[in-house]
């Protein structure tokens, strides 16, 4: 055991003795209770629980103050190690049934030669430590009971229902507060949570699990970045090309995907006829080898060279139903491909490029809380004939060329080993989602190797046949995974530019609806997404229901508005209110739309 212990060490020994305080509250509580597991976790700590008698939410702060005065008692933790037989005697005098079924498991199957206990106060618990030495050193207002939910012992249903109490507990209160806060956001900006509050997308069972149906408003978003990536993907010389979304297995034997990534595909379609299996198709996992396809349909020259090739292409994972979740774990995605086949002296040039169109990406976006990572080559990694291709010159070589060019763009990067694709390094995107989780939203890839398994060729300049390299990139990901990330990075309130419904009209009486309708009408016929709050509902309803569906412009028009040609424009999220013609509105809608505005223009 270390003599300095490491802050870390130090915050787990506190949540860990927390735990012991709660439950030696919770038993003064509710005597003749029993005991099951109460480990330290990520943001704190639970204890299980067979309550002699219920506890209910109401309970926490009586628990809280128990657990104040046990900590102001100041009591010793000590430790003791008995022998098997001792200490399954003690066990036996603290009358707890699942310590005791623990504790004969340690015996019998891991072979422990003996059982340490932890004490204090009147409280006893077989436990292995550490903890913190006096209940005085625990910080009073650092913690905080959470939630109850049931749990069974052990994790089996097949076991006792018992009660979980989770409790949060940090250093100090300043701590504490952070993370509560934290949690209320992330609870607030839950993207499954936005995703149905604003009719985002559904998941329906009968669909399947982590298949996502968007609806209407979820579409506009979707249609929304596409149109921005085509548009960038344009300008920067990319053609688009449509390829379906099925193929035959061999296929990814060629690419070398099989059978390696075989657990990550659908299963396999046999096509049978007269009673044999002529050909077996399956669900593409990536749209790289049908792009690579569209590459090898023409003889190629270097001239053609660099040839971006680009599609929004349907892709299916098969991921493990305990790891689905919402549309950030999904089981079919779109994703904002290309591949761009290139002259090894183009490389940089186009990484770079590449790179520097995620940056402007991110930037409409205003998604600032991004990091870079190389994901490099682990030429130590002792499965690593089996992981990379085995081509340490072309490893070497190719994270040089990336090296150089995130170093020619100024762009910061962390580089990290053993996270490459089997066939090139690459960077990676990482965003914090706002439960705090670093998740990967779009990558960079050089491919030295698959272009050749698959017999790519052009004719270089001195007329040999010679294999391309291929970068494989996504600056928008998936979109079933970007628009969890804008949904939880906005909260909901997309700027006007992305808004399902960009304005939304209310007339203050009937009376003015059909003043309310030749708005709509002209705004419509300018492409904008609006739409008339035609309800009898009252006027402070109507305004409260703008809100609740984040619509960033609110226009409310009554007489003076139509006597005067003007409207009265309520921006989401901003109190005061501002009267002014129809026709100044119309021009500053159009410039935050066509400029992609993150902000409205005043
Ligand atoms: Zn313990
Ligand atoms: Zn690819």
């Amino acid at each position: 055991m270390r003599d300095e212990p490491s802050a870390d060490d130090r915050l787990h020994r506190i949540r860990h003795s927390l735990a012991h305080v709660m439950a030696q509250a919770v038993l003064k509580l509710r005597p003749g209770s029993k005991l099951g597991f109460g480990p330290a976790i990520d943001d704190g700590f639970y204890y299980d629980f067979i309550l002699s008698s219920p506890l209910t939410a109401d309970d926490f702060g009586a628990i809280e103050d128990e657990m104040r005065k046990i900590i102001a008692e100041n009591q010793t933790f000590v430790r003791e190690d008995l022998s098997v037989a001792d200490g399954l005697a003690r066990i036996d005098g603290m009358g707890e049934p699942y310590k005791r079924e623990y504790a004969e498991d340690l015996v019998h199957k891991q072979g422990v030669s003996s059982i340490s206990f932890y004490s204090n106060g009147p409280f006893l618990d077989m436990c292995e430590g550490p903890h913190v030495d006096r209940s005085g050193q625990l910080p009073k207002d650092g913690f905080k009971i959470r939630s109850l939910a049931g749990a069974y012992w052990r994790g089996d249903s097949k076991n006792a229902q018992m009660t979980r109490l989770y409790a949060y507990a940090y250093a100090d209160k300043k701590a504490l507060d952070a993370r509560i806060k934290e949690a209320e956001l992330a609870k607030e900006r839950d993207h499954k949570k936005l995703g149905a509050e604003l009719d985002i997308y559904v998941i329906d069972d009968e669909i399947g699990p982590g298949l996502a149906l968007w609806l209407p408003n979820g579409t506009v978003v979707r249609d929304e970045l596409e149109k921005l990536a085509k548009e960038l993907e344009f300008k920067a010389g990319y053609v688009r090309v449509a390829t379906p979304q099925i193929s035959k297995v061999g296929l990814y034997y060629k690419t070398g995907h099989l059978p390696y990534y075989k657990q990550h595909m659908y299963p396999f379609m046999p096509l049978v006829e007269d009673g044999e299996v002529r050909e077996e198709y399956v669900l593409r996992p990536m749209n790289c080898p049908h792009h690579h396809k569209v590459f090898a349909a023409r003889k190629r020259s270097y001239r053609d060279l660099p040839l971006r090739l680009a599609e929004y292409g349907q892709v299916f994972r098969y991921e493990d139903s305990g790891a689905i979740s919402g549309l950030l774990r999904v089981r079919s995605m779109c994703m904002n491909d290309a591949h761009l086949y290139v002259t090894p002296d183009q490389i940089k040039a186009e990484f770079l490029a590449v790179l520097e169109m995620h940056r402007k990406v991110y930037e409409v976006l205003g998604l600032e809380s991004y990091k870079l990572r190389l994901s490099a080559w682990d030429p130590d990694d002792p499965k690593g004939k089996d992981k990379y291709v085995n081509d340490p010159e072309a490893w070497e070589s190719s994270q040089k060329l990336i090296r150089e060019a995130m170093a020619d763009g100024s762009f910061t990067y962390e580089e990290v080993k053993g996270e490459a694709a089997f066939y090139g390094p690459k960077i990676d995107v990482q965003f914090k989602t706002v439960t705090g989780r670093e998740e990967t939203a779009s990558t960079n890839q050089l491919d030295f190797a698959v272009p050749k398994r698959l017999g790519l060729t052009y004719v270089d300049s001195s007329g040999a046949e010679v294999a391309p390299y291929v970068i494989h990139r996504a600056p928008l990901g998936t979109h079933e995974r970007f628009v969890a990330f804008l949904l939880e990075h906005y909260g909901g309130a997309f700027p006007t530019w992305l808004a399902p419904v960009q304005v939304r009209i209310i007339p203050v009486t009937e009376q003015f609806t059909g003043y309310a309708e030749k708005l709509c009408a002209e705004l419509r016929g300018e492409m904008v997404r609006a739409e008339v709050d035609g309800s009898s509902d009252r006027m402070g309803k109507k305004i409260r229901d703008a809100a609740t569906a984040k619509i960033p412009n609110t226009l409310v028009v009554g007489e003076r508005e139509q006597a005067e040609a003007t409207i009265t424009l309520r921006r989401f999220g901003v109190k005061e209110q501002a009267t002014m013609p129809f026709a100044e509105f119309q021009a500053k809608l159009r410039q935050a739309i066509a400029t992609r505005a993150s902000a409205f223009p005043t």
